[in-house]
């Protein structure tokens, strides 16, 4: 398997340290508030990596660290502490903040079917770890003490910038940022590990250390919390493509000046989801939710089908045409898989070279949108169904995209209705419990829009609501519940 690695520059063959086993990291949210879909962008492509990883055959330890003190809204130190900024928001304490917005991430994220890491940490479990190393770093004349807090030395290294040939005055953080410099700092991009001087007098989160009550910076969370449950070697490490610079850079920083060698072998950053008008990003406040392509009728696993249908160290572009797009692509995808009939034998030829397809396009960087291809290849392949129904369900172990399940209940859904099918409207109980009753009725609804009979159209679903059905239109159909 070919993977792009940050560090080189280059596609390179991915070889781990110990033989089937993959240590990978991951930097997880900062827990102020919801994540966009943009953030979920790079989740998604990680957990590509990762089903991909395992479905070669790999044995995969994912750590996934939770943000939960120390990232100021300048990843450069400066400004408001975020989490701070989120509890006052909201009235509440950081710690209730933290709790409701990695639960409402973990929520987005099995929506998306993106796997559970096998270990998450909140940074505020590891206080121990990031004395440990800073007080290492100290002893070793990596870090200094000034105005109160600990900083690293980024002029003890002999190549700082790892990631980029950019030179020192592009990359001046307080600069580029354009907020106040720190003047305890003796270098533009030396980074705080470890506050006490902190400007932010309501920090709730402070624990002693041998520099006074405080609180560690945010990069040193990741280099702690890795090394925690991944020990000194990690084959991939991840991110999206802003936390290159200064974040990745400062955790190579501290994680090999503490170690005394190199620590990551592979980096892999996955680009921005931007929108026409710039880049999506959480503390402006704007962005899209998964929250919000569900009101709006959207199955989640559209948006997952969006990002995979782009390569993931391209930029890519939202916008609502490219994802009912997307949506479009999804149903009919359903609808053919769907009427695919499960009988036969299996064909193994057929089902291995329909495999190599798919792993032909994964083991190259991961291109997804050409192992895409190779479900589409699959549907028209010359064999039986079994086989083909037993291709898709093999490559959704790491396209997951829930193709199986939909398409089932779609099957159903057509049972029980089988108007339901005609012109690709879809008819989907939430809860998977098919009704023919409501069924027809939502079918008859949907008659009546066609026929401009909107009074007819809303009779129906009144009659629906009063009988405590919850309907919802989506691109291609009507999803309906039953109220609580
Ligand atoms: P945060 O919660 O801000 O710490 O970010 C969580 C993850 O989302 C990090 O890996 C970021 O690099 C990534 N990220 C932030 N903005 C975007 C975006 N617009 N598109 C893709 N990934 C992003
Ligand atoms: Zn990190």
């Amino acid at each position: 398997m070919k993977l792009y690695n940050s560090l080189t520059r280059k596609k390179e063959d991915f070889v781990p340290i110990e033989e089937g086993k993959v240590k990978m990291y991951t930097c997880g949210p900062t827990v102020y508030h919801f994540a966009h879909i943009g953030n979920l962008r790079s989740y998604i492509m990680e957990d590509i990596l990762e089903k991909y990883l395992r479905y070669t055959g790999y044995d995969v330890k994912r750590v996934m660290n939770i943000t939960d003190v120390g990232h100021l809204t300048s990843d450069a130190d400066e400004g408001e502490d975020k989490m701070l900024k989120g509890a006052k928001r909201e009235h509440k304490s950081v710690l209730e903040i933290a709790k409701f917005y990695t639960d409402a991430f973990f929520s987005d994220c099995k929506k998306l079917n993106i796997k559970y890491p096998d270990v998450v940490e909140p940074a505020t479990h590891c206080i121990d770890e990031y004395i440990k190393i800073i007080t290492k770093l100290i002893d070793t004349g990596y870090a200094y003490l000034a105005g109160g807090n600990v900083y690293f030395d980024t002029s003890k290294l002999e190549k700082y910038y790892v990631f980029n040939d950019f030179n020192a005055e592009d990359l001046a953080v307080g600069v580029r940022e354009g907020v106040g410099e720190d003047t305890n700092k003796r270098n533009k991009n030396d980074f705080v590990l470890w506050f006490t001087k902190s400007k932010f007098e309501e920090q709730a989160l402070k624990w002693d250390s041998p520099w006074g009550v405080g609180y560690p910076g945010w990069h040193i969370e990741c280099s702690g919390i890795s090394m925690k449950h991944l020990g000194e070697y990690l084959d991939i490490h991840c991110g999206g493509i802003d936390n290159a610079f200064p974040h990745h850079t400062n955790e190579i920083a501290q994680s090999e000046s503490y170690l005394g060698h190199k620590w990551c072998n592979y980096w892999m950053h996955v680009l921005h989801l931007n929108t026409a008008t710039g880049k999506m990003s959480k503390s402006s406040g704007e962005f899209l939710t998964v929250s919000l392509l569900e009101e709006k009728g959207y199955d989640p696993l559209v948006y997952r089908l969006f990002c995979l249908q782009s390569h993931y160290r391209k930029a890519l572009v939202f916008s609502w045409e490219n994802l009912d797009n997307a949506a479009t692509a999804y149903s009919k995808l359903i609808a053919r898989i769907a009427a695919l009939k499960p009988e036969g034998e299996t064909d193994e030829a057929a089902l291995s070279a329909m495999r190599a397809k798919f792993t032909e396009a994964l083991d190259n960087d991961l291109n997804t949108s050409l192992a895409l291809t190779a479900v589409y290849d699959a549907l028209k392949f010359n064999t039986n169904d079994a086989t083909k129904l037993a291709a898709i369900a093999d490559f959704d172990r790491v396209l997951g995209l829930g193709l199986a399940e939909k398409a089932e209940a779609k099957r159903k859904a057509d049972a029980a209705a089988p108007a339901a099918s005609a012109g690709e409207f879809f008819v989907i109980s939430e809860s998977g419990e098919p009704d023919a009753e409501i069924e027809a009725k939502l079918i008859a609804r949907r008659d009546a829009k066609k026929a401009k009979n909107f009074a007819e159209a809303d009779r129906i679903r009144d009659e629906l609501t009063a009988a405590g059905i919850e309907i919802t239109d989506i691109p291609n159909g009507v999803k309906w519940k039953r109220g609580q």
